[in-house]
C-alpha cells in the first residue's frame, strides 16, 4: 500500500505524531484499503468561531473556539473541551481521532471529537469563564446535540463547565436536554462512578494481563507515576486487589517504600496539601525518572505523555506497563519495550473506563433513571475485561503488540460500519 505520510524521523515525537504512526502500522497489518485509510485519516468535520466575551473590567475581549468532529461513524461524536493557551486546530484534530480509536476499542457507540477554547483559565474570573462557555455553546448549538455530538471535560475544564454548557443548550432548545454533555455534576445528572471510572478501567486492564503474564496480584509490586485522578485511584483500587505499591509520584517528586506506600495516608496528605504530595513522609525520596525504572511486576504511567522515549525505555525493568495516561510512551520507544518482552496496556484502551462511564452517563440521561454506583462498576468492568480479551486474542491472531492490536480492532470496526454504511 502506498501511504503518503512517511513514518515520523524527528528526534523528538509529540503523542499524535505517535498516534498517527500506529494508525499507520495497524491499517497496513490490516491490509485496510488506501480509499478507506483517507477517509478515516481525515476528520469530518472541523468548526472554527470567534467568541466575543465581555470580562470584569469592561472590556471585550475576542476568543477563538474549535470543535472537530473526527468520526461519526459509529454514532454520535464523543470528546472532551480544552481550556488551554496552547489549543490550536492541529492538536484538536489529532485528539478527536484518538477519541475515535477509543471508543472503538471498547466497543460503546460513539464516533470521536475534541473541542477547545484558546485561553488561559486560571486567569479568568467564574464570570468570565461562564461567559465564556455559553458563549462557545451558543455558537455550537447546530454542533452539539444528544444524538449528534456529545462534550465532556478535558484538561482546564470539569463539571461546573458542563454545567453551564447544559443549561445555555436548553435554554437554546426551550427544553432540558441533559445528555447533551457528560462530565455533569451528580445533581445534573452526572453519573455515579465516574470520577474513579478511569483508575478503575486500569486496575481491570492490569488484572487481565497479570493474568495472562501469570503475576499473582498478591505477590505483585506496581509503581504508578502521577497521583492525581486516574493515579491514585488506580493505586487503591489495585491494592485492593492485593498489589503492593512501592512507588507514587507527582510533579512534586517521587515517593518510595519497599513494604508499599500507605495510600490512605498519601491520599489524605495530598488533599490536604493543594493537591501535592510535597513534604509527604514515611517513604524515601527518589527521582522522578527513577520510579520508572524501578524493579517493579508493573509500571502503570498515569500522569502526561511522552515519558517512555528512547532515552529510558531500555532501562525499565517492568514486566507490564498499563497505560493510564494519554500518550505516555513515544511510538520509537515501541520496539525497543516489545524486544525486551514488556508487554504494554494501551492508552487507547486501558484508561478507556472514563469514557465508558460517560456513555453510561449519558444512557442513564436518556432513560431518565439512576444507576447504582455498583451498577456502573459491574458494567464497566465487563466491558474493560471483554476489551482486553479481544485485543488480546488479535494480538495473536496477527502476532503484533497490544497496541497494535487495539488501533486493528478499532480501524477495523470503523472501517467495516463505514463500507455498510457507505460514502457518495
Ligand atoms: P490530574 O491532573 O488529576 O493528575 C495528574 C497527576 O500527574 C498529578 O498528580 C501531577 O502532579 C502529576 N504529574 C504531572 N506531571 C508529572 C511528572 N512529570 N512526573 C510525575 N507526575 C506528574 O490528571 P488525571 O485526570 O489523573 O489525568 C492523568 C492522565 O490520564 C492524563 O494523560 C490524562 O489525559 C489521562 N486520562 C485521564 C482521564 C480521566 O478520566 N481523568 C481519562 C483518560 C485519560
Amino acid at each position: 500500500m502506498a501511504y503518503i505520510e512517511p513514518a515520523p524521523i524527528k528526534d523528538k515525537e509529540n503523542p499524535f505524531e505517535s498516534m498517527m504512526s500506529r494508525f499507520q502500522i495497524a491499517s497496513q497489518a490490516l491490509g485496510l484499503e488506501d480509499e478507506v485509510y483517507n477517509v478515516l485519516k481525515n476528520p469530518t468535520k472541523q468548526v472554527i468561531v470567534s467568541l466575543p466575551v465581555t470580562m470584569d473590567d469592561g472590556t471585550l475581549q475576542v476568543f477563538e473556539g474549535y470543535r472537530v468532529i473526527h468520526s461519526n461513524i459509529l454514532g454520535p461524536s464523543k470528546g472532551g473541551i480544552r481550556y488551554d493557551m496552547d489549543v490550536h486546530l492541529d492538536e484538536v484534530k489529532a485528539l478527536a481521532a484518538w477519541m475515535t480509536w477509543k471508543c472503538a476499542v471498547v466497543d460503546i457507540p460513539y464516533g470521536g471529537a475534541k473541542g477547545g477554547i484558546k485561553c488561559n483559565p486560571r486567569q479568568m474570573s467564574a464570570g468570565e469563564l461562564e461567559r465564556l462557555t455559553r458563549a462557545y455553546t451558543q455558537s455550537m448549538v447546530e454542533i452539539f446535540g444528544p444524538d449528534r455530538d456529545i462534550p465532556a471535560p478535558d484538561m482546564g475544564t470539569g463539571p461546573r463547565e458542563m454545567a453551564w454548557l447544559m443549561d445555555e443548550y436548553s435554554r437554546a432548545k426551550g427544553m432540558t436536554v441533559n445528555a447533551v454533555v457528560t462530565g455533569k455534576p451528580l445533581v445534573l445528572g452526572g453519573s455515579l462512578g465516574r470520577t474513579e471510572a478511569t483508575g478503575r478501567g486500569v486496575m481491570v486492564s492490569a488484572l487481565a494481563a497479570m493474568e495472562k503474564l501469570k503475576i499473582n496480584p498478591a505477590k505483585a509490586t506496581c509503581a504508578i507515576q502521577g497521583f492525581g485522578n486516574v493515579g491514585s485511584f488506580a493505586a487503591l483500587l489495585l491494592e485492593e486487589r492485593g498489589v503492593k505499591v512501592v512507588a507514587i509520584s507527582d510533579l512534586s517528586g517521587a515517593y518510595y517504600n519497599q513494604n508499599g506506600i500507605d495510600l490512605r495516608a498519601s491520599i489524605e496528605y495530598r488533599d490536604s496539601h493543594n493537591g501535592s504530595l510535597n513534604g509527604f513522609s514515611g517513604t524515601e525520596n527518589i527521582d522522578g525518572e527513577e520510579l520508572l525504572t524501578l524493579d517493579v511486576d508493573v509500571l502503570v504511567p498515569a500522569a502526561k505523555e511522552d515519558v517512555i522515549t528512547i532515552h529510558n525505555a531500555e532501562k525499565i525493568k517492568a514486566r507490564l506497563i498499563v497505560e493510564g495516561a494519554n500518550g505516555p510512551t513515544s511510538s520509537k520507544a515501541d520496539a525497543i519495550i516489545n524486544n525486551n518482552g514488556i508487554m504494554v496496556v494501551p492508552d487507547i484502551l486501558a484508561n478507556a473506563g472514563g469514557v465508558t462511564v460517560s456513555y453510561f452517563e449519558w444512557v442513564q440521561n436518556r432513560l431518565g433513571y439512576k444507576w447504582t454506583r455498583e451498577r456502573v462498576n459491574r458494567r464497566s468492568d465487563r466491558i474493560m475485561k471483554d476489551a482486553f480479551d479481544n485485543v488480546y486474542k488479535v494480538s495473536l491472531e496477527y502476532n503484533v503488540s497490544l497496541r497494535i492490536a487495539a488501533y486493528i480492532v478499532a480501524i477495523d470496526k470503523v472501517a467495516k460500519t463505514y463500507k455498510f454504511r457507505g460514502g457518495f
